[in-house]
């Protein structure tokens, strides 16, 4: 049997590993669970992405092309990893594609296995996500957009006071999730500003603890949704969301004025974390790679190496290793293939 480089998973950060191994000449299988690639940003329905806002469709449509153009590569979709001799490489792997399994061997392995939303009708949470129909989520919201119309849930009406609430299961240390989600700051005001250019009569506010906006992100995203499209942040914390005259009363502290805040809206964004997904703590327990306490996967060597496990011939990439935009899923995913072909090259 051929070894092969395998990478689970089949979304940005999968892919983008996948493609710069097959580029170097390996051969590559690729075992996603999904019946399609693309990850969140496709079976999510996201609208656009950051920085640009170009359609995620096409992004990532343009990415599983240059994927599947490699004659190199087998992608198994529908498709999971039930087991593995994992004691040295080569790895060997059981593949279950509907009721049949199968057997592939793995000079090394490549966890891609990302992330889940943080749900936001856990305990301690006080914002009515399963109660009201007009408080959604972050992902709830991409899916209105690609649509290309944002309305209220209860009854379809066009929303004209908006707000997004922060931080929802990100540094929040009663839940156990101290770490900050990355991507929510700059994704809730890309998606503010889509509604501000969809309906420019809408008032948007954003509450935030901090904004925090890193790199080129504060240029690209946040100074033209402030500016250009008047999009208002309001330094403050959410408690509670409650329903009033038809409307939602959003309830905390205006922590700038130091004093309490109940203002109504007729929409409520969560913008939820990210939270290791059930396939990463899967694939971490079945390959025997050490986790931090989130679930995540652990970077054996970081700062400088990034996507090195315990386990020696596994890496990760992309959201398995914690929370990540597209560009740490791009250079997880180039650095990993680098080694992981180097370990193919080493077995030869
Ligand atoms: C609402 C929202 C909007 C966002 N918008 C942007 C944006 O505009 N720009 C940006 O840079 N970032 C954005 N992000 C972040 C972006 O979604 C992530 O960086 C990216 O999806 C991570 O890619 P990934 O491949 O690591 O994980 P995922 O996208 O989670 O993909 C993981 C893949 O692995 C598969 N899988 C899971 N378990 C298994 C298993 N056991 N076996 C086989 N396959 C498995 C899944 O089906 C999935 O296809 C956004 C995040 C959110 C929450
Ligand atoms: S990116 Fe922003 S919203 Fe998300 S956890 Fe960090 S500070 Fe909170």
């Amino acid at each position: 049997m051929e070894e092969r480089l395998v990478v689970i998973g089949g979304g940005p950060a999968g892919i983008s590993a996948a493609i710069a191994a097959a580029e170097l000449g390996a051969p590559v299988t690729v075992i996603e669970k999904n019946a399609y690639l693309g990850g969140r940003p496709i079976e999510e329905n996201y609208a656009s992405l950051t920085p640009y806002l170009e359609s995620a469709e096409e992004v990532m449509g343009r990415l599983i092309a240059q994927l599947t153009s490699f004659e190199n590569v087998d992608v198994l979709t529908s498709s999971k990893v039930v087991g593995a001799s994992r004691d040295h490489a080569p790895f060997e792997l059981d593949v279950l594609t509907g009721s049949a399994t199968s057997k592939v061997e793995a000079a090394s392995v490549i966890i891609a296995t990302g992330f889940t939303h943080f749900d936001p009708g856990r305990e301690t949470q006080l914002y009515g996500y399963y109660e009201f129909p007009d408080v959604i989520a972050l992902q709830d919201l991409e899916a209105m957009l690609k649509e290309g119309k944002v309305t209220r849930p209860s009854n379809g009406e066009t929303p004209q006071r908006i707000c997004f609430v922060q931080c929802v299961g990100s540094r929040d240390r009663q839940i156990g999730n101290e770490y900050c989600s990355k991507v929510c700051c700059g994704v809730a005001s890309k998606e503010a500003t889509e509604i501000k250019l969809l309906i420019p009569s809408a008032e948007v506010f954003i509450f935030y603890i901090d904004m925090r906006m890193y790199g080129y992100w504060e240029n690209q995203i946040y100074w033209p949704a402030q500016e250009k499209h008047h999009v208002q942040y309001v330094k403050g914390i959410i408690t509670e969301v409650l329903p009033k005259d038809g409307k939602l009363l959003v309830r905390g502290e205006d922590t700038t004025m130091g004093r309490p805040m109940e203002v109504l809206m007729d929409l409520v964004v969560l913008s939820v974390g990210m939270e290791a997904s059930p396939g990463t703590r899967q694939m971490a327990a079945l390959l025997g790679v050490k986790q931090n306490k989130y679930g995540f996967i652990e970077a054996a060597n970081s700062p400088l190496d990034t996507v090195s496990t315990s386990v020696p011939g596994v890496y990760a990439v992309g959201a398995a290793l914690g929370p990540s935009d597209l560009e740490d899923c791009a250079s997880s995913g180039g650095l990993a293939a680098a080694k992981a072909v180097r370990d193919l090259h080493a077995l030869a």
